[in-house]
């Protein structure tokens, strides 16, 4: 029998758990307690567990990690892990200290089918969804480091590999426990999902969680984007932004929605294209991200140079659309956005190819 990872349990599930083991619902705090705030993984010293319910949970269920395989330190203080879910499935997180906050990027698939063309994850293919329990176990895995050196995370985003509203079930439940004051507690502003556009997952995430949303827009017309952004073919701009004002109208508190937009050399850097930006944000209540490219092996794209990111963004500012350029991090490790670990997975393809 497969022992069930209680990683993978919101404080509903988790509370079904204990109802059917014939326990009481304070259980659940209880249990949340261990693993949120002591960080303690072992039932065998859960010590206001009676033996016996130790015993059955020793039975019936896990507390268990990926395996840290790689730990990297870049000049500008960015961490990257490389995390190893078995023995071919590898993931990476990142995470970026900043002076008033620090924000981990978490990967939800191992790979991604939407085959962005700029984007070293999208060149990897496919591999698997992450389970919740392999999501929330990357914020546990930084936190048990970062405390130790008394730093710590403010904001979660979605941002490294794979695309989070194909794994939507996994990805909604570990947003519960990232919101959860019995987990991680934190506010729904400081969660972010990141989409290339998958226009009915943004209409169901609306209703189903409150946490922020962010949309790789990268082009101002279809004709562009369905060569960037693959999954344009199928989700159009003008569906995506309708999709958007639900999104926005959903729920009792303000939403915002925050636009990326990778710039790259003579592909989409016009001030052409800025004006087409402007005019198709002016209606919805956006803030723009332009991201420098981050380059790797085998692209055929260059980044646009500091001086046209400046003038894309002043076009965008002049005709009210809020708009920051993102600065690049971790770049010494391939940490940055888009990088994340097609190199780990090549290699251990030629270790396998040259044992067999
Ligand atoms: N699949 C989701 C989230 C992961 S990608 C999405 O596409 O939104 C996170 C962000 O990194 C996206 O905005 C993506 O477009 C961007 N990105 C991908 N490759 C990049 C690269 N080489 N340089 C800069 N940003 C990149
Ligand atoms: Fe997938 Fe996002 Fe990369 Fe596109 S940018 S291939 S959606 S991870």
């Amino acid at each position: 029998m497969n022992k069930q990872n209680l990683l993978s349990l919101n404080q509903d599930a988790l509370n079904d758990f204990f109802v059917c083991l014939g326990e009481k619902h304070y259980r659940t705090k209880q249990m949340m307690q261990w693993i949120y705030k002591v960080h303690e993984f072992d039932f065998n010293k859960m010590f206001n567990f009676s033996k016996p319910l130790r015993e059955e949970l020793n039975k019936i269920a896990c507390i268990e990690f990926p395996r840290v395989v790689k730990q990297q330190f870049a000049l500008d203080k960015v961490i990257k892990w490389v995390l190893a879910l078995s023995k071919d499935n590898y993931i990476e997180m990142v995470y970026i200290p900043d002076k008033d906050r620090g924000t981990l990027c978490i990967s939800s698939q191992v790979g991604c089918s939407l085959a962005c063309s700029f984007c070293s994850t999208g060149m990897q293919g496919f591999n698997k969804n992450l389970r919740t329990a392999e999501i929330i176990a990357q914020v546990l895995i930084a936190n048990k480091y970062l405390n130790s050196k008394v730093k710590c995370i403010s904001n979660v985003v979605f941002m490294g590999m794979g695309e989070p509203l194909l794994n939507e079930q996994a990805v909604y439940n570990a947003c519960d426990l990232l919101l959860d004051d019995l987990a991680f507690g934190l506010s729904r502003r400081k969660v972010t999902i990141s989409t290339s556009g998958i226009v009915p997952a943004i209409l169901r995430m609306s209703k189903r969680t409150p946490v922020s949303l962010a949309i790789s827009l990268h082009a101002p017309n279809n004709k562009l984007r369905d060569k960037l952004v693959p999954v344009n073919q199928k989700y159009s701009i003008e569906e995506l932004l309708k999709a958007c004002k639900v999104y926005l109208n959903a729920g009792t508190q303000e939403r915002h929605i925050l636009f990326e937009y990778v710039m790259l050399e003579d592909v989409n850097d016009s001030t052409e294209c800025a004006n087409k930006l402007a005019k198709l944000l002016k209606t919805i209540s956006a803030k723009v991200n332009l991201i420098p490219f981050n380059s790797f092996e085998r692209t055929q794209y260059k980044s646009s140079n500091i001086q046209t990111i400046k003038k894309f963004q002043d076009i965008l500012c002049q005709q009210g659309i809020r708009t920051m350029m993102r600065r690049t991090r971790g770049e010494d490790i391939d940490g940055a956005c888009g990088q994340l670990s097609g190199r780990v997975l090549n290699k251990t393809k030629k270790i396998h190819a040259r044992k067999h």
